[in-house]
């Protein structure tokens, strides 16, 4: 699904992805782990062209980034992206949010999207707040519509960056419990977090990136218990 390699992005002179070697393939869960400004972002933002790429090969879902005739409203319709901030549109009910996209780039129609927004609202167990503005949601309630936003464009790869880390503890829960749910039924995912307990029960393979590059790549397992690289260790025994 995603093929990534010696992938580099400058901004200016500053070059924050120095040669990324990523492949992700259908239904595997990738955790990416790493300090602050390591490039974890960057990274995803690459994938869906939200930064263009400045070297190296890419290639998400038989889309070639590095092609400029790539269709990038059909990479993004493809590619979900969930943030640490939800960006809902605050004058719009949470049901509006969630129909915007499937009718203005899907095209479906009205009583289409609103079905398909109402299953999904179900999904992350909100069906009740369809008609509710985001001022009235509390922070995990937020951040699960815009998961259910993402997911209304029907999408075959999601990326969240640090859905959690704008969460008070108490709301972490509720939003990795949807992203579970997410991962076991196959959807094919990158999640950079700092959640080291869904790292440990939901990730196929954790990514340690530190000062643009990947630095170790292993099972939870292994990463957590036996990280073979002196940085990994380092960043580690920081956080758990
Ligand atoms: P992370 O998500 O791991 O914390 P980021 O990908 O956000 O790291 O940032 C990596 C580096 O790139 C940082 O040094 C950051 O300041 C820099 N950076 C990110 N976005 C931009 C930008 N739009 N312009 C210039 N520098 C940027
Ligand atoms: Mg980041």
């Amino acid at each position: 699904m995603i093929h990534v390699k010696g992938l580099t992005k400058r901004f200016d002179e500053l070059e924050v992805l120095s040669g990324v070697d990523c492949d992700v393939t259908e239904s595997e869960v990738v955790c990416v782990i790493g300090p602050s400004g390591s490039g974890k972002s960057t990274f995803l933002r690459c994938l869906n062209l939200l930064e263009e790429i400045s070297g190296g090969e890419a290639v998400v879902n038989g889309h070639d980034l590095r092609d400029p005739k790539t269709d990038i409203n059909a990479l993004r319709t493809e590619v979900g992206m969930v943030f640490q901030r939800f960006n809902l549109f605050s004058h719009k009910s949470v049901i509006d949010n969630i129909m915007l996209a499937p009718v203005k780039v899907r095209k479906l129609k009205k009583k289409e999207a609103s079905d398909i927004a109402l299953v999904l609202l179900e999904k992350v167990g909100l069906q009740d707040k369809a008609g509710v503005f985001p001022h009235q949601l509390s922070g995990g309630q937020m951040q699960r519509v815009a998961i259910a936003r993402a997911l209304a464009m029907n999408p075959k790869i999601m990326l969240f960056d640090e859905p959690t880390s704008a969460l008070d503890p108490e709301l972490v829960g509720e939003v990795l419990s949807v992203m579970k749910t997410l991962a076991r039924e196959g959807m094919t995912m990158i999640v950079v977090t700092h959640e080291m307990g869904f790292a440990r029960e939901v990730a196929d393979r954790v990514v340690f990136m530190d000062k643009g590059k990947i630095v170790e790549e292993a099972s939870p397992d292994d990463m957590f218990n036996r990280p073979q690289h002196e940085r990994t260790q380092e960043f580690l025994s920081k956080i758990l």
